[in-house]
C-alpha cells in the first residue's frame, strides 16, 4: 500500500540521543546515527516502505528522564524547535509530536499550547510518568496536580500519546534483565500508566480527551474483558462507564513494533478498525518488515486504507 502515515517514529537530538545499552548487540549499531537522521536514512526507508507522512516524535525517556523540572523545560522546547525546523523542510514528509516537560504541568500546558498554535504540531507524545526531582520517584499523570493540564489538552483539541519507558528503578526485574525493556517491562509500565488514567475517572471529567496507546495497545485490549468483569466488584473504582466504553471513545491504538495480524484482529475486535493507526516505530524498528507485515496482513482493503491512512488523516486533520 502506497501512501501510509506513521505517527511513532523517533528522532533525537544531541543532548537526548546516546542509547545505553542494555547488553551489547548488532541492534544497537547505527541506532543513534539514525535518531538524528532526517533527511537520508529516514527517508529512503519511507520511500521503499510506501510511507507518505511521518508524524515524528522525541526518544525516549529524553525529558522525562530529567530530574530538574527547569532543564526539562529547556530541553523539551530545544527538542521541539528542532522538530518545527525539520517540519518546516518537507511538511509533507514530516509532521511534528510536542515533546513536553511534566516535571512542571504548567510549563507542560504554556509549551504544548506554543507547539500545537505556534509551530503547528499534531499533538504530544510522552514517555511514561516524569522524573520526580529526586530522581527515583516516578510523576504520574491521573494525579491531581495534573487536572488542570488536562483541561488544557481537551482545549488544544489533540490528542495525547503515552510513549513506554522502564518501570521506575526496583528489583522486580532484579535476575531476568532481559525482560527489561521492549520485551516485556514497556508494556508493563504504559498499560498500568494507561490504566490509571483510564480508571481514575479522567475521562468522565474531560470526556473529549484522545489517548494514543503504541504497540497495539500495551496488552489492554487482549485483557479488556477481564479487566471490566472484575472491576464491576469495585465500588471503589472512580470511573463511571465500564472501561471499553473508554477504549471506543477515548483511546486510539498503534501497530507500532507489533506486526502480527493475529494481534491486530483483536484489537480490531474490541476497538474497530475506526480507532487502529498503522506506525512502525523507526528506528528502534526497521521499517521494511513492519511495511511488508501490514501490505500484506489478511484484513479487508477497505481496513486496511483506513488503518493506512485515512484514520490518521481524520484524527489529526491532515486535509
Ligand atoms: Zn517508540
Amino acid at each position: 500500500m502506497q501512501g501510509k502515515i506513521v505517527i511513532e517514529e523517533h528522532f533525537a537530538i544531541p543532548e537526548t540521543n546516546g542509547v545505553k545499552n542494555r547488553v551489547a548487540s548488532p541492534y544497537w549499531d547505527g541506532l543513534n546515527a539514525k535518531l538524528l537522521d532526517f533527511e537520508n536514512m529516514r527517508l529512503d526507508e519511507m520511500d521503499k516502505g510506501g510511507i507518505e507522512l511521518a508524524i515524528v516524535s522525541l526518544n525516549a525517556p529524553a525529558v522525562q528522564g530529567v530530574d530538574s523540572p527547569k532543564e526539562a523545560v529547556d530541553v523539551a522546547r530545544r527538542a521541539n524547535d528542532a522538530l518545527a525546523e525539520q517540519v518546516r523542510r518537507r511538511p509533507e514528509r514530516f509532521q511534528g509530536f510536542a515533546a513536553l516537560p511534566l516535571q512542571d504541568p504548567d510549563a507542560a500546558a504554556r509549551e504544548f499550547q506554543r507547539c500545537v498554535r505556534d509551530l503547528g504540531f499534531k499533538g504530544a507524545l510522552v514517555n511514561g510518568y516524569s522524573n520526580g526531582p529526586d530522581g527515583k520517584t516516578g510523576l504520574y499523570y491521573d494525579a491531581p496536580m495534573y487536572r488542570p493540564f488536562w483541561a488544557e489538552v481537551e482545549k488544544l483539541g489533540v490528542p495525547f500519546y503515552l510513549h513506554p519507558r522502564d518501570p521506575p528503578p526496583s528489583d522486580r526485574y532484579a535476575g531476568i534483565p532481559w525482560l527489561v525493556g521492549s520485551a516485556w517491562s514497556f508494556a508493563e509500565e504504559t498499560s498500568l500508566h494507561a490504566l490509571r488514567l483510564l480508571s481514575g475517572g479522567l475521562f468522565d471529567e474531560h470526556p473529549k480527551l484522545q489517548l494514543i496507546l503504541g504497540h497495539l495497545g500495551e496488552r489492554i485490549p487482549y485483557d479488556i474483558w477481564r479487566l471490566e468483569h472484575r472491576l464491576k466488584y469495585r465500588p471503589d473504582c472512580p470511573a463511571k462507564k465500564p472501561l471499553s466504553q473508554y477504549l471506543r471513545e477515548n483511546v486510539w491504538l498503534t501497530t507500532s513494533g507489533h506486526f502480527r495480524t493475529q494481534t491486530l484482529i483483536n484489537a480490531m475486535l474490541e476497538v474497530g478498525a475506526d480507532r487502529i493507526l498503522f506506525s512502525v516505530d523507526y528506528p528502534y524498528e526497521d521499517t521494511q518488515p513492519g511495511t511488508t507485515w501490514f501490505d500484506h496482513a489478511e484484513i479487508s482493503e477497505t481496513d486496511r486504507l483506513k488503518i493506512g491512512r485515512t484514520n490518521a488523516m481524520k484524527l489529526f486533520n491532515l486535509g
